[in-house]
């Protein structure tokens, strides 16, 4: 039976049309109790006839990861254990940002393999290695699987704002299926999120980076951890089969929207890539994409039982944050949420909670 979560609007209207000989206009209303009204079960589509939900039942199914564990740390940030159908296991993380007024709002961190090809060396998903690349319906189920858990019934006004690729794996290399992902979710009869309120992280991949640049469907933040190619082959050895530079001649003609900078992403690892000559070569290497293009997160790492890395230390994060703003470039220190249970950057891993 065919589960409807794999199907985008056309490809949906399509099947309808040619398998069950439904009007367009049915789809979209089948599409809206999926995405919008989150309905499991095709008896609850009060609108569409009783025949038509008779032969949906015949035929299809409306399947959702299902959750095999659940752990909220004490800073709220949550992470569920999701079980797909093949009994493969991966994570997703919500995490909580509180509004000056105290408003709760939720970004989900979305996984889009099973484990990861690319090895990064500091990061627990990398260790486990490749299993298989996850559906567009494996990756959206995470957020109905998430909506749900919070209660999140108003597609006007969600309390889910953000989403960003950086769960477990690499999404450009994974691209038919994450494009197909993002093409529904910025479907404004589906879960309607704005390219604003998406963002997917890589480390950098030629191909894909080129096809997500071109479709203008997600904000783009690198996985750097690097300022050389020498340090990053080192601790990044399969996504710096890519050369530095050429990776950033690739950045610095991407396309970017009215305002949209490029987020690099760097992971602080203690007396690794945490000194002021790091820092020197990283300001140079922001300035040299041009002015305004890039801003950097810098993550603290958190090093797990086993973990090749230690911390750093807290003055030489101050230190290297510090050296990048009297260069001129915005460089936020991120408080990395979920430690506790190990839903932090880099500690997913896909085990029984
Ligand atoms: Fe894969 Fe990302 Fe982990 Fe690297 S950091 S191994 S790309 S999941």
């Amino acid at each position: 039976m065919i589960n409807l979560l794999n199907f985008t609007l056309p490809e949906l209207t399509a099947w309808m049309q040619n398998e069950l000989g439904e009007p367009k206009f049915r789809a979209v209303q089948v599409w809206q109790w999926i995405w919008q009204k989150m309905a499991r079960d095709f008896a609850d589509m009060s609108d569409v006839s009783k025949a038509c939900r008779a032969r949906l039942a015949a035929t299809a199914r409306i399947s959702w990861p299902e959750i095999a564990g659940l752990e909220e740390s004490r800073d709220g940030t949550t992470k569920f254990l999701l079980r797909l159908e093949d009994s493969a296991l991966v994570e997703t993380v919500l995490i909580p940002s509180d509004s000056r007024e105290g408003v709760r709002r939720w970004t989900q961190c979305l996984s889009s393999q099973v484990g990861c090809a690319m090895g990064c060396t500091f990061c627990a998903t990398g260790q486990m290695g490749f299993e298989r690349n996850m559906s567009m319906g494996e990756i959206l189920g995470q957020i109905l699987v998430a909506r749900e858990h919070l209660g999140d019934k108003r597609p006007d006004w969600p309390i889910l704002r953000n989403l960003v690729f950086m769960g477990m794996g690499e999404p450009l290399l994974n691209l038919t299926e994450v494009m197909r992902a993002l093409r529904s979710l910025n479907n404004d009869k589906g879960l309607n999120f704005s390219p604003r309120r998406i963002t997917v992280s890589t480390c950098g991949i030629e191909k894909g980076l080129a096809e997500l640049g071109e479709s203008g469907l997600a904000y783009l933040a690198v996985s750097l951890h690097a300022p050389t190619q020498e340090l990053r082959a080192r601790i990044m050895p399969k996504a710096a089969r890519w050369p530095l530079d050429r990776l950033l001649a690739a950045l610095d003609s991407y396309p970017l929207k009215t305002r949209e900078r490029i987020t690099f992403e760097y992971l602080l690892l203690g007396g690794i890539n945490d000194g002021p000559e790091q820092a020197r070569e990283l300001a140079r290497l922001i300035h040299g994409m041009g002015r305004g293009k890039g801003k950097l997160n810098l993550i603290v790492y958190n090093p797990a039982e086993g973990a090749p890395y230690a911390a750093p230390d807290e003055a030489r994060v101050l230190a290297f944050e510090q050296y990048l703003w009297k260069r001129q470039i915005t460089a936020i220190i991120r408080k990395s949420k979920g430690q506790d249970i190990k839903a932090a950057c880099g500690q997913l891993r896909a085990i029984s909670l």
